[in-house]
């Protein structure tokens, strides 16, 4: 059965080809940073990272590419409004390479005790202006932008197919707009591609020189040239959060079409939001949670990865402690069980007419497969999991070596899959890499996180993975 995914754009499940025949190319809306990222950012993040996971479980090779945006998202998400870094410098009285240096290092320490794949690149928005410059030169030479006295704008009614993927029309855009903000736009949802650093944004602290003066990109520009820099004009799959359908996405997919090769994206994959309790998570409410408020509650940070990823995407998620509280329960269960079967069954080789053999145990195989390739359903897979837990330890002295050998190889997928099941149990530390923690505790202790990260690279070359608890550092092996 091929794998289906529900494709925002084409608003059903869809059977998934790639491009390129054992390839795909995918591309996720990385943070803002601006703020340490919240739970509900990484639930998207994480969707992501399941996906990846998934698609290469089945054999694919992606190459993902995961953004920073560390410049030009203003905080209305829209044209107007202050810039959402600079505003963040100004509260915290520094400048805004500091604040994006400091919550980039916020963001990577949480996506690695999320324990999320590395992506291939990581490009920043505030490295990549030269490729958003000519994207916008061709818009403007091909008539689909038009420059005013404070910035380069996108002419939407020059693209008949915006609108497509929010479901949104120029019509209503237009009834809803507020009272017009900018007298030289041509239509109320026109967006921005650039922005000159006069008027209102005459302080602007970051800006390059452009073939329109001074000034800085708009936030859409960015991810369309970022994907295109790093993946090609066409990429098979784009992530993000579901707040990111309109405008962010909506715009992205009309500048890129009407630059290069169309369709831009094949599949649009959008988490929903996830909610605390019974009431939104945003940061103007001040009910945000983030990875080191989990950890301060006493919770391994993969106790949420395995909340977030037990229920299925599209399903709007209620965070509560009692979730992560059971969460925390099941996650440990499947590890117990994991552990047991690997170094503690033997099997069942004497001959014996109901032996459980490869065959019977690849059908819990199968049925995980199946419930992943249904649209990433980790529900069901998950259920799949603990349906063969509960079985194979009733009837663990009829596994005969065949059928130990193919739970192994469950074994392995689940993990590889879900990335929250890896053994926590005492480790063998060899001498150098002991060493090499001492080293790395006493940095730390001083704060010197600049050698802390060294050392935790190096360690990682040797084939360990660091994780800072509330107990100390815990290793891995990767
Ligand atoms: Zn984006």
């Amino acid at each position: 059965m091929p794998l289906l995914l529900y494709n925002t754009l084409a608003k059903k499940e869809e059977p998934f080809v790639p491009l390129e025949p054992g390839k795909v190319t995918m591309y996720t809306c990385g943070p803002t940073v601006y703020g340490r990222p919240h739970i509900g950012n990484y639930a998207s993040f994480l969707m992501a990272d399941l996906l990846r996971r998934w698609l290469e479980v089945s054999g694919y090779e992606v190459t993902h590419v995961k953004n920073i945006t560390d410049v030009g998202h203003l905080v209305a998400d829209q044209d107007q409004g202050e810039d959402k870094i600079e505003k963040q410098a100004k509260e915290e009285k520094t400048d805004p390479l500091s604040i994006a240096r400091k919550y980039t290092k916020q963001y990577f320490e949480d996506e690695e005790a999320l324990n999320m794949l590395e992506p291939f690149a990581r490009p920043r928005a505030s490295e990549t202006i030269p490729q958003m410059i000519a994207m916008i030169h061709t818009l403007l030479g091909n008539g689909h932008a038009y420059e005013t006295s404070d910035g380069v704008y996108f002419a939407v009614e020059t693209f008949p197919q915006y609108g497509g993927l929010s479901g949104n029309t120029l019509a209503n855009l237009a009834v809803g707009a507020r009272i017009k903000v900018n007298e030289e736009k041509r239509h109320p949802a026109d967006f921005a591609l650039w922005k000159k650093t006069v008027g209102e944004n005459a302080r602007h602290v970051l800006r390059w020189p452009s073939p329109w003066g001074e000034g800085f990109p708009g936030w859409h520009i960015e991810c369309s040239a970022m994907s295109r820099a790093f993946l090609g004009e066409s990429i098979d799959i784009h992530t993000g959060g579901e707040d990111n359908i309109f405008p962010h996405h909506e715009c992205e997919i009309a500048q890129s079409e009407c630059s290069g090769a169309r369709p831009f994206v094949r599949f649009w994959i959008h988490r929903r939001r996830i909610d605390m309790g019974d009431v939104k998570m945003s940061k103007s409410l001040g009910n945000i949670l983030t990875i080191p408020n989990i950890i301060a509650e006493g919770y391994d940070p993969l106790d949420l990865r395995y909340l977030l990823l037990s229920v299925h995407c599209r399903t709007p998620l209620k965070f509560t402690w009692k979730n992560l509280d059971d969460a925390r329960k099941a996650r440990r269960k499947i590890i117990e069980w994991m552990e047991e079967l690997e170094h503690g069954w033997v099997p069942n080789d004497r001959w014996r007419e109901d032996a459980i053999s490869a065959i019977e145990v690849s059908g819990w195989e199968q049925k995980f497969s199946r419930a992943m390739d249904a649209d990433l359903n980790t529900s069901e897979a998950l259920s799949v999991v603990f349906d063969s837990m509960s079985y194979s330890r009733s009837q663990k002295d009829r596994i005969d070596s065949s059928g130990l050998s193919e739970l192994h190889d469950l074994l392995a997928k689940v993990r590889q899959t879900f990335g929250c099941f890896e053994a926590e149990g005492e480790l063998d530390i060899p001498p150098d890499i002991q060493s090499l923690l001492d080293e790395r505790s006493l940095a730390r202790s001083v704060k010197d996180f600049a050698l802390s990260d060294r050392l935790r690279r190096e360690i990682s070359a040797r084939g360990f993975r660091v994780k800072d608890t509330n107990d100390g550092q815990k290793i891995t092996p990767v």
